[in-house]
């Protein structure tokens, strides 16, 4: 049976996700708002890679509030190809050493960053200093350390910073946050959650641990941690982990499986695995006294879908789930409010992360209390 539908709004809403935080909407876009009522947040992409290619700037073509209006790239060629699709004129085209020079250039109020793990500390604090708002693809950085530079960029420059927390504005994902939240089989006991995929091209940035930072935990089990947190509303307490490798030569720098479990001060357990070995590890699984939800596949771009144990099904309408988070973010421009993923919510991450690697690492439970 197919679950009712509900409007996106009432998932939003029955949602705690809305973070904490202080509206760093500029001037500069509220000058322009009273001006141009109908003018849409111009962004530019800082990377034009793989997910700006296939994602993003096709993405951007579907948003109400945006437009791509400018790119950052090292590669002239590219430059020119991104210029013709995207009628992108030759003023809004720079390189990741002129960046700082957008500070003068009103098209652009928002610079995307969709670069290498450990480039988007660089890439976001330019993009701070040149006075744009900063959208930065997960994760965050690579350390806390970094992560905490970029949110006192923003801050210094007076700009509103958010990660690429898609998830955030999927409505199934939504949907279990309600169910969750809502307590429809009681409090969560037990979350289990998996992403992983087989990594192909042995030479690819993600697995060098200069750019990546580390291996599939950064990249995909990010979602994993994701949704144990958004399921659970708190903060975990306690981390143990457990890696394994069974190509050493390929997986030299980082890891290529590692699974760990979280406790949660409300005495929730979390069960979480990642891999860059395998395809078919994209779900999740929240357990109570009074019966069970489940998402497979529930990270993916597209056809995300569940069940419930009482055999509702959930399998809300897709959505372009990067237009909605691109045009969530204009929104709170436009409207000075906070953003629902701030940088604070890339920070935790990392900071949980950086205790998985430590409990497998050194074989003992680390205190995140
Ligand atoms: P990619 O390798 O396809 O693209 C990276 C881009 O960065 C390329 O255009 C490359 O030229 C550029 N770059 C700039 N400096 C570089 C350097 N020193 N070394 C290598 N590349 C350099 O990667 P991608 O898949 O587009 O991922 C980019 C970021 O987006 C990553 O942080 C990743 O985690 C994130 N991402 C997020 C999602 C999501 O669903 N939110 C999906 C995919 C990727």
């Amino acid at each position: 049976m197919k679950m009712k539908s509900h409007t996106r709004r009432e998932f939003i809403k029955a949602t705690a996700l809305a973070a904490a935080g202080v509206s760093f909407a500029g001037p500069l876009v509220s000058r322009i708002r009273a001006a141009e009522p109908d003018r849409k947040i111009g962004f530019a992409l800082a990377g034009l890679g793989n997910l700006s290619t296939h994602q993003l700037a096709p993405a951007l073509q579907k948003t109400k509030y945006c437009r791509l209006t400018g790119i950052v790239t090292g590669h002239p060629a590219k430059a020119e190809r991104w210029k013709a699709q995207y009628h992108i004129p030759d003023k809004n085209v720079y390189n990741y050493d002129n960046m700082v020079t957008m500070a003068d250039n009103p098209d652009i109020d928002v610079v995307y960053v969709v670069t290498p793990n450990a480039l988007h500390g660089e890439h976001s604090i330019k993009a701070a200093k040149a006075g744009k708002h900063v959208l930065c693809e997960k994760p965050m950085e690579v350390s806390v350390e970094k992560c905490q530079q970029i949110i006192d960029a923003c801050k210094r420059a007076g700009r509103q910073l958010a990660i690429g927390y898609r998830l955030h504005f999927e409505p199934n994902n939504l949907e279990c946050v309600r169910l969750a939240r809502e307590k429809v089989f009681g409090d969560l006991r037990m979350v289990e959650a998996g992403f992983g995929y087989a990594i192909g091209d042995p030479t690819q940035w993600r697995l060098k641990r200069d750019l990546a930072g580390g291996g599939p935990l950064m990249d995909v089990g990010i979602y994993a941690l994701q949704a144990a947190r958004y399921l659970s509303g708190e903060e975990p307490v306690l981390v143990s982990a457990i890696e394994t490798k069974t190509d050493p030569v390929k997986f030299k720098e980082v890891e290529e499986t590692i699974t760990w479990q979280m406790k949660f001060p409300g005495g929730m357990v979390a069960h979480c695995d990642t891999t860059y070995a395998f395809n078919g590890l994209n779900h999740f699984t929240g357990h109570a006294p009074g019966g069970w939800f489940r998402l497979d596949p529930a990270f993916s771009y597209h056809g995300l879908h569940g069940q419930r144990s009482d055999k509702l099904e959930i399998n809300l309408p897709d959505l372009d789930q990067f237009a909605a988070e691109m045009d969530d973010f204009a929104q709170c421009l436009l409207n000075h409010r906070p953003t629902r993923v701030p940088g604070e919510e890339g920070l935790r991450d990392v900071k949980i992360m950086m205790a998985i690697y430590e409990a497998a690492r050194t074989g003992k439970t680390v205190s995140l209390a």
